[in-house]
């Protein structure tokens, strides 16, 4: 099995994103988000691990791919996870990866990623994606519990935007726990220094919809009204009814055009509404 992979995620009809690689050092992640897609096609995911014979099996692959590529770290676990502080191995991938022409896009929701600065500013091509859900520290503890809080993520936003553009995912939308404060957290994120947001809807999976349900009983009534007997399922994913989608992206659109941000959206067929690539790899 080849570390660096065309990116393919779980072959969803509805992925726009340009061609790309995946590359992740974990299999599964400590970062225990609720929400998490990646949970359902992973064995074990909440017991993250080294892959095998990493560094060795890197350096060869790397060899491979053709210059100018780009590389996304990574799209099935986070690269700054806890485990990250023990083993650096995203570090240990990222002194690889400075030696070649690649473009490389991080994708985190921790502030870990300032350790790396100094090596981050050594690449050519490079573009940093940060997931805040809420600016609510004690939200953010339930449905991310191991991650660090939204203030050290937008910390980070600030530092790294210094020196790179930043895309922030503000993903999932989980009506209607992250949905009243939009106009704010886009205010913040634009304060912050980032060029982009990236905002779609929750998508429920049997493994996510039960985490969710169980943390938040007194949502289990509206959650199955408007997932299980109003909402689509498209793939294996149960979606809000189309209009619901529409109406809550277009609000943090709404918001993101104001303040001068770039806005697309993920995996919700709502394409027209990108003002550019949906996964800000335009920005490179
Ligand atoms: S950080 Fe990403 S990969 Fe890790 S648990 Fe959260 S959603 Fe899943």
């Amino acid at each position: 099995m080849t570390l660096i992979k065309p990116f393919d995620p779980w072959q969803s009809s509805l992925c726009s994103c340009p061609p790309k690689y995946s590359l992740s050092a974990y299999t599964g992640c400590g970062h225990s988000c609720l929400y998490c897609y990646a949970s359902s096609y992973i064995p074990r995911f909440y017991q993250p691990r080294p892959k095998k014979d990493y560094r060795e099996r890197l350096e060869k692959e790397a060899k491979k791919i053709p210059v100018g590529s780009t590389i996304a770290i990574s799209n099935s676990s986070d690269p700054y996870q806890p485990l990250e502080r023990k083993l650096k191995l995203t570090h240990k991938t990222l002194k690889i990866l400075v030696n070649y022409d690649f473009r490389i896009n991080l994708v985190t929701k921790s502030d870990l990623i300032l350790k790396d600065l100094d090596l981050l500013k050594k690449f050519k091509k490079i573009l940093v994606t940060i997931s805040l859900t809420t600016l609510d520290k004690n939200l953010s503890k339930k449905l991310e519990p191991n991650c660090p809080p939204p203030s050290k993520r937008l910390k980070a936003i600030n530092q790294l935007s210094e020196f790179m553009p930043i895309v922030v995912r503000f993903d999932p939308l989980i009506y209607p726990l992250n949905t009243k404060n939009i106009e704010r957290v886009v205010e913040k994120i634009k304060e912050a220094g980032a060029k982009q947001i990236i905002s779609s809807t929750y998508k429920a999976k049997t493994d996510n919809f039960k985490r969710l349900n169980q943390i938040f009983p007194k949502f289990n009534e509206l959650w199955g009204k408007i997932y299980k007997k109003e909402g689509q399922k498209i793939g294996s994913y149960l979606y809000l009814e189309e209009k619901k989608r529409k109406m809550l992206i277009e609000k943090v659109r709404k918001e993101a055009l104001k303040v001068g941000l770039e806005f697309s959206t993920c995996r919700e067929k709502l394409e027209n509404l990108n003002t550019n690539s949906c996964d800000g790899t335009s920005l490179f």
